[in-house]
């Protein structure tokens, strides 16, 4: 007869710590894995850096631009540039597209901050841009941050000029100032949402005037002259540019272990990573293996370059019409795991959690059977078999998982892309890292949970 603890061990769920069961072999691996993510999270510090940093270690791999109609055999591996915003990535399975393919979907979007169409003006003497906030940040979080700058100027004579400037050593930064505490009382009596408003998140970005003390606006002038000599560009191009203010700097390894990762951008940038390394080696697909960074999805995957943009179809679908194959079969046998990050729990915040079903550091990847929020709403919801079919993908091959739920039930919420990708009538889940201080300018993520995501999508992509 089984003894009490065999009988627990046989029936009872009792997830472990992935350090009680990595070995020595994987964890060197995982270190190595590791090294290469942070190299990608430094370079991709927008979905536009992200892509431009994905051609180019795609390229070295064999991968080639794909051209509509081109000739593709087993094997073949191709990438299709969505305007330098988004990204898709395939590489051809020995079976037919109307088997399906599998999917991974990430996001490279991140929170930040851009700059308003006419963002330069000054003010006291001091020259400002002035922004409007992209997905959801908490305000306060974002004042007395080191601050660069990245993004493309359309000028007007149609030509582009790229923008870099604060994350190299001996480059200029930039900052939002916050109000000293000796002044501070009236502000620290608000709520936290209400202490630091949007509108009130202007960049600090000179205070050296031009020479001539007649001259209007002679501060803000200062800046126009030093950017038209770098740049070449005038105030008029701001309203035909895209430029982002995201912190500076490079992530970094924390904690005496060095078990955690730093940075910024880890929402999704460590799920698209994950995809990334996952399709370059996955070893001979059966299944076309498709690996998606998509734009947009802190915004609702709105716009062209967005998982709700028809540019996945156009894709797919010229795919499946070099194989004789209708894309709704395709999409009908296709299976996607929809890769982003969930909320790892934190017991300095213990009460907005559901401790029985959070996700916990080092547990592994989260699988999130649902996202949403008061009640499931806006949630895919992925089904019993969806979600056993991963489940059994991963326990065969020793991959570390748990289940995610982003919290209690009416604390709060969220989405991702699932719901878009289960739109088109494809099995999607969620599933992801799970992340301290999501979308501050700084998130925190362990390395065991992200080399299992690396190792969710390998299987998923050679296997599911
Ligand atoms: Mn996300
Ligand atoms: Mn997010």
């Amino acid at each position: 007869m089984a003894t009490k603890n065999e009988l627990a061990e046989k029936l009872l769920y009792q997830p472990k710590n992935g350090y009680d069961r990595l070995s020595a072999a994987e964890e060197q691996a995982m270190n190595a894995y590791c090294e290469d993510y942070k190299a990608f999270l430094d370079r991709g510090k927008t979905e536009r850096l992200c892509v431009e940093y994905c051609v180019e270690l795609a390229e070295k791999r064999g991968f080639k631009p794909y051209a509509a109609g081109m000739p593709l055999k087993a094997g073949d591996k191709v990438y299709c540039n969505n305007r330098g915003k988004g990204i898709m990535l395939a590489v051809i399975g020995t079976e037919s597209l109307a088997h399906g393919a599998n999917i991974g979907a990430a996001h490279t979007d991140s929170p930040r901050l851009d700059l308003k169409p006419r963002a330069l003006y000054e003010d006291a003497e001091m020259a400002y841009f002035k922004t409007h906030h992209y997905g959801g940040i908490r305000k306060y979080q974002w004042v007395t941050v080191p601050l660069a700058l990245h993004g493309v100027v359309m000028r007007a004579d149609g030509s582009a000029v790229t923008v870099h400037i604060g994350e190299e050593a001996g480059e200029p930064q930039f900052i939002i100032n916050d109000l000293l505490p000796h002044l501070g009382r009236e502000q620290g009596k608000k709520p936290l949402n209400e202490a630091i408003p949007s509108e009130s998140l202007n960049v600090l970005i000179g205070s050296r005037p031009i020479a001539d003390e007649d001259v209007k606006n002679r501060f803000k002038l200062g800046v126009m002259q030093l950017l038209n000599e770098k740049y070449g560009i005038t105030e008029e191009d701001f309203i035909s540019a895209e430029l982002e203010v995201v912190p500076a700097g490079k992530c970094s390894d924390v904690g005496f272990d060095r078990s955690f990762i730093s940075g910024y951008g880890h929402d999704d940038r460590v799920c698209a990573y994950a995809e990334l390394a996952g399709i370059f080696d996955a070893e001979h697909p059966k299944k076309t293996a498709v690996c998606i960074f998509a734009d947009k999805e802190e915004i609702g995957s709105e716009g062209v370059s967005g998982m709700q943009s028809e540019a996945f179809e156009w894709f797919m679908g010229d795919l499946c019409k070099g194989q004789g194959v209708d894309l709704r079969d395709c999409f009908a046998h296709s299976f996607c795991v929809s890769a982003d990050v969930t909320a790892a729990y934190d017991p300095n915040f213990a009460d907005v959690y559901d401790k029985k079903n959070a996700a916990f550091i080092n547990y592994g990847v989260g699988l999130c059977k649902y996202t949403g929020s008061g009640g499931k709403g806006g949630a895919s919801d992925a089904s019993a078999e969806v979600v056993g079919k991963l489940r059994k993908l991963l326990n065969d091959n020793g991959v570390f998982w748990q289940m995610a739920e982003l919290g209690k039930t009416d604390a709060g919420g969220g989405g991702t892309v699932a719901k878009y990708m289960a739109q088109r009538n494809i099995d999607t889940i969620d599933a992801g890292v799970p992340v301290l201080s999501m979308h501050a300018p700084r998130e925190t993520v362990a390395k065991l949970d992200c080399y299992m995501t690396y190792k969710m999508m390998k299987v998923v992509f050679e296997q599911a």
